[in-house]
């Protein structure tokens, strides 16, 4: 309580692997996950790159997705002509584990895209783990979402 310094450090300082692993299994991040995270961090890059997924693109698509989508207020928006977009936001947010400052809002993206027909289920809190921490969440967890998963639903065809 006194010692405010010490405090400050300890909540601004990167966690370690080994500190997030468990703060992130605490949450259910991992749920069904036997790799170590940064295992799952190794295998989910080298996905990423087998795949040829441009995660800075798509980062920005995703972003777009979501604030082009939350003009509907709930309903349904055109974006682009190509992507039906629905976000479903609640009040509060959640802070990133990962103590980089990012409070997410809670917010759900249901997006198709009308052009391939695929569908993507994000949150704006996944959107941020995956583009700052490359991070897709692990296997169980209900936002997991598989690296070329994402490639496919970008896809043109
Ligand atoms: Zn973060």
């Amino acid at each position: 309580m006194t010692n405010t310094t010490d405090r400050q450090r300890g909540l601004d300082s990167e966690p370690s692997l080994e500190e997030l692993e468990q703060e992130l299994r605490r949450w259910n991040y991992l749920l069904d996950e036997d790799r170590s995270l940064a295992k799952l961090l190794q295998d989910d890059a080298a996905e990423v790159l087998r795949t040829g997924l441009d995660l800075r693109e798509v980062s920005a698509k995703m972003e777009r997705l979501y604030r082009e989508g939350r003009r509907g207020l709930g309903a349904p928006v055109l974006v682009d002509d190509s992507f039906k977009v629905t976000v479903r936001e609640d009040r509060g947010i959640i802070p990133c584990l990962w103590r980089d400052h990012f409070a997410s809002p809670k917010a759900i993206i249901e997006a198709v895209n009308l052009k391939n027909n695929r569908t993507l289920t994000f949150s704006v809190l996944g959107w941020h783990l995956i583009s700052a921490h490359g991070f897709f969440q692990g296997k169980g967890s209900p936002f997991r979402m598989e690296p070329r998963e994402l490639f496919e639903f970008f896809e043109e065809t």
